[in-house]
């Protein structure tokens, strides 16, 4: 649709140019282990049904849950009703889904209990039409991956006997370091190549996440201001309001740096500084990730200061209640150590970003859920109204909002209105929202990219080693020394995270607006 309305900010002039129509996925059955936990419930199932209803997926997708929870189809189903319902979902469609949707109890290390599950899916297959085609969806603790990926192999359902396909989805973390995450894909190599391993990180399947390559390389305007020449320092933040949750189990293993550094921080850097590929294709799109990852400076990791600040949240208040600090959540150590905030500075050694900080910042329990990136552009090089102003002129800010607010925002300088020459720093914006159109949740985009066979929006096996190569000195000098508890600072839960954050953090103070 066009319009000759002038350009308002916010306004959509051009609508749907250069759609990139996704085709419809062959029919597949959609194998969930795990299927009693969390991210089923509340993910996978919901995404799924959306899919179901609204993708045209009425006559190609069959679900199976599976788990050691002795469930039958029937219980399994009202289970996942509520979910569904849980999730705001319209229920209008549920009995033609719950149709197509079974469940088969199995212990994941014992490969005789998956030849009955084999066996059901191919009555699915001739029910359902599901062609032989399989997605197998690791929602279960990491640490059981490799028994499933096994299990899958040992029963003979990671070959297909006819023209099926057959992929495997698995969740982050992809191991807790360099070696754990080749061993992991050891395992998981043993059965299944790596075109058909599909390793999520649904934060790139966020619309505002994938827009950042769009928004940078098709607008002919920015392109050439994004580089050391134009560019003061980059921010990159993912604020939580929220604390450890019912993670505390695993999070007193990861800590923030490994729970968001390793993978979200760093791909969310390669979308932003990264290179154009030469195509949209999924190899492309990831070699270009890897190139970036390629130029990251190795971290000082033997002198830390004015690289990285970590922090721990204490009591305090979030969104008016009151919140116990970490140590005192369930199932964390009293005298926890762990980070739940860090800051971290780090530099991109090549020939657009010589000398640019890039500044990471990720908590838990901050003063507000926001994950952004700021693109903090040099001062003006010379200021003519220096008189009347002063030498200090208010330098562009690019804000690009993931989430919640799901914003572009150009500051820029102008005029104040009046007889005094006075200058006033305004906003040019455009919400996502503006269009009207529903946003969709970012499992529902990765599930179906997998029934596709894209791998765009997927970790690649040597990202995932590159990104703990260069993580992997920091972790061990943060929790090998002696002092560890003294580069820990307590901050209370509700704010902006530790004081001493400012120098690698520095546009956290702005957040009180
Ligand atoms: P859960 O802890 O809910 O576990 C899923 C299922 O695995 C459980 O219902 C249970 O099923 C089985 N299980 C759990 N622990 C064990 C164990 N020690 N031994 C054998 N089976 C066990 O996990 P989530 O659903 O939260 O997460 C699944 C995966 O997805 C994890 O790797 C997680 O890191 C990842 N992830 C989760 C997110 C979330 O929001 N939940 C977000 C991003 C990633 P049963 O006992 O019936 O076999």
């Amino acid at each position: 649709m066009t319009t000759s309305a002038p350009p308002w900010a916010g306004q959509i002039i051009q609508d749907g140019v250069g759609c990139h129509l996704e085709g419809a996925p062959d029919p597949c059955v959609v194998v969930i282990f795990g299927a009693s936990g969390d991210l089923c419930h509340r993910k996978l199932m919901p995404a799924l049904y959306d899919l179901f209803v609204n993708h045209g997926l009425q006559e190609s997708l069959a679900v199976v849950g599976c788990a050691r929870t002795a469930y039958d189809d029937d219980q399994f189903r009202e289970l996942m009703a509520q979910a569904v319902a849980e999730a705001g979902l319209d229920l209008a469609r549920w009995d033609a889904f719950a149709r197509r949707l079974f469940y088969q109890p199995l212990t994941y290390d014992d490969p005789a209990s998956f030849a009955p599950l084999r066996h059901r899916l191919e009555v699915i297959d001739r029910d359902c039409g599901g062609c032989g085609n399989r997605i197998y969806n690791l929602a279960i603790p990491p640490q059981l991956y490799a028994d499933v990926a096994r299990s899958l192999s040992a029963a003979g359902m990671n070959q297909s006997d006819g023209p099926g396909w057959l992929r495997l989805v698995v969740e982050k973390p992809f191991g807790d370091d360099l070696q754990s995450a080749r061993q992991l894909n050891a395992a998981l190599a043993e059965g299944f190549a790596e075109e058909q391993i599909f390793r999520i990180d649904h934060y790139l399947a966020k619309d505002t996440v994938q827009n950042l390559m769009l928004f940078r390389f098709a607008n002919a305007v920015f392109e050439p201001l994004w580089d050391r020449k134009y560019v003061d320092f980059v921010a990159i933040t993912a604020a939580e309001t929220l604390g450890v949750e019912h993670r505390a189990g695993y999070y007193e293993q990861a800590g923030v740096l490994r729970d968001m550094f390793q993978n979200h921080m760093l791909q969310l850097l390669a979308l932003v500084a990264g290179e154009a590929p030469p195509n949209m294709d999924a190899e492309r799109v990831r070699d270009e990730k890897i190139r970036l990852f390629r130029c990251l400076r190795p971290l000082p990791a033997d002198n830390l200061d004015g690289t990285l600040v970590l922090g721990q949240y204490a009591a305090g208040r979030v969104a008016g209640q009151e919140v116990v600090a970490y140590r005192d959540e369930p199932g964390v150590a009293p005298g926890s150590l762990t980070p739940t905030f860090a800051a971290l500075r780090v530099f991109v050694d090549n020939w657009r970003w010589q000398g640019v900080p890039f500044y990471l910042c990720s908590g838990k329990r901050l003063a507000k859920k926001r994950t952004s990136i700021d693109i903090q552009f040099k001062q003006v090089p010379h200021s003519l109204f220096r008189q009347a102003l002063g030498e200090h002129i208010t330098s562009n800010r690019l804000s690009l909002g993931i989430q919640p607010e799901e914003t572009i925002t150009l500051s820029i300088q102008t005029k104040k209105p009046g007889p005094k020459l006075c200058l006033r720093t305004v906003g040019m914006g455009f919400d996502f929202r503006a269009g009207g159109e529903p946003m969709h949740d970012a499992y529902e985009k990765v599930l179906l990219d997998a029934m596709l066979g894209d791998h765009t929006l997927f970790w690649r096996q040597d990202g995932v080693e590159l990104c703990w190569q260069w993580l992997e000195p920091l972790l061990r000098a943060c929790e090998a020394c002696a002092d560890r508890g003294k580069r820990l600072h307590f901050y209370p839960a509700g704010g902006w995270g530790p004081p001493q954050a400012r120098d690698v953090a520095p546009l956290l103070a702005d957040r009180n607006e």
